[in-house]
């Protein structure tokens, strides 16, 4: 591409300001803006053509000299997100389609290779000048609220992204279904059969762990994301079954999870208890849902020493509900990277014994390796069945019996 008659031919079109001049060799960066990179490819083509220096009066045929108003447009986003609390945001816009149109027209008739759309420029301009305004990042990947500006109609919506916090909930009473219940009569519209309330039930797990939330965070909702569910009937005992709440358009974020956790325990004390335990993404809301989540294995484990079934029951206690710390097992570490990794065991039981081998089912995150959580691969896994034990113990045979299951329910049956 010969840079002058290029300029030469874009300033045929009209009058054209630095930054959509700058725009259309975008991947030319230099180091320079588009504004700083127009301005100098303006002033190369004057000195080219021999011709004096004027800055240029007239209004851009293809912004309309949209970039003028870059202050205007941040400052009326702070404006809007006044009284909102958030770390983290990003401004994207509607482009008024004349705008992207006369701005094709010249990437297309000329052939150029590397323009930036006007859209890019735009929210990085003014992302950047809101962000010298409020003191918050802008965060491409999972902002706390979008701002979109309607560059046509000169207004802002503010979208403040779900928030999402990891937990663990039982359920101590019988009869509350985990999510709400639509009235299968007027399918939540309120009627004669559910008291105009909408619901079969009156209360869920969901809304007794989302009511203090949405209260605490001033969020529009909260919907409750279960690592499988129970039976309405069945109580969920245990260390819990994980969940992932999302927050709906919450208005405030920077809260502590204990304090979150007290405000639900508090609130829904006798019916769910809670351990909050991290604030997480929809990224681990699709882990949590998808069937690799959770596995269930039955496992038949040898013990090399004198042993009775309660023993057993008495050193899976400490390991049900545990963390496990896993390094690669050396059954595989000529494959896998070495390193430790965290892994929870969700659920484990003994359920029998015969000829001195004991019957175990075990619920454990994806990637919980079941052979080492027994035998403590030399000290690799901590803890392990061996090392609660003191004792050397194996896994002579595993079946993986359910690939969504939470077990207790079971365990709930035999505490109960
Ligand atoms: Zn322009
Ligand atoms: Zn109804």
């Amino acid at each position: 591409m010969e840079l002058i008659p290029t300029i030469e031919s874009i300033l045929e079109y009209g009058p054209v300001c630095d930054h959509c001049l700058g725009r259309l060799f975008g991947k030319c960066s230099h180091g320079l803006t588009n504004r700083e990179r127009g301005h100098a490819l303006r002033i190369t083509h004057l000195i080219a053509k021999n011709r004096p220096y004027a800055e240029e009066k007239d209004v851009c045929w293809i912004c309309g000299n949209l970039f003028d108003a870059t202050g205007t447009w941040a400052e009326r986003i702070a404006g809007a997100l006044h009284g909102l609390d958030y770390a983290t945001f990003l401004v994207g816009c509607r482009v008024p389609p004349l705008m992207a149109e006369s701005e094709e027209l010249l990437w297309s008739d000329l052939g150029l290779s590397s323009p930036e759309p006007v859209k890019a420029e735009f929210n990085r301009e003014v992302g950047k000048a809101v962000s010298a305004i409020t003191g918050k990042a802008v965060d491409f990947t999972r902002p706390d609220i979008v701002v979109i500006c309607d560059i046509a109609n000169e207004s802002v919506e503010v979208q403040i992204n779900p928030a999402f916090i990891y937990g663990r909930y039982r359920k101590l009473v019988r009869g509350i279904p985990q999510t709400r219940w639509h009235c299968r009569v007027c399918r939540g519209s309120g009627c004669e059969r559910c008291g105009f309330t909408g619901k079969m039930y009156q209360d869920s797990v969901e809304e007794l762990i989302g009511r203090p939330v949405i209260a605490a965070t001033h969020a529009e909702d909260a919907v409750l994301h279960g690592a499988g569910r129970e039976d309405i009937d069945a109580l969920m005992l245990g260390s819990g079954r994980p969940f992932v709440l999302e927050v709906v358009a919450p208005r405030i974020r920077s809260l502590a999870l204990s304090d979150i956790e007290a405000a639900i325990n508090q609130s829904a004390a006798g019916s769910v208890s809670v351990t909050l335990d991290h604030w997480s993404d929809r990224h681990e809301v699709e882990t949590i849902k998808t069937e690799k989540a959770h596995k269930k294995y039955s496992i038949l484990v040898e013990v090399d020493g004198a042993i009775s079934v309660d023993d057993i029951r008495n050193a899976l206690r400490s390991l049900s509900g545990a963390t496990i710390d896993q390094r690669t097992p050396q059954r595989v570490s000529h494959r896998r990277a070495d390193k430790v990794r965290k892994r929870r065991v969700i659920a484990i039981e003994c359920t029998g014994e015969e000829d001195g081998r004991f019957f175990i089912t075990v619920v454990g995150e994806a990637g919980l390796y079941i052979k080492e959580l027994i035998s403590g691969d030399s000290g690799r896994t901590v803890p392990s069945l061996a090392g609660v034990l003191e004792m050397p113990a194996r896994v002579v045979a595993l079946d993986v019996v359910g690939v969504d299951g939470v077990v207790p329910e079971r365990a709930a049956g035999n505490e109960a």
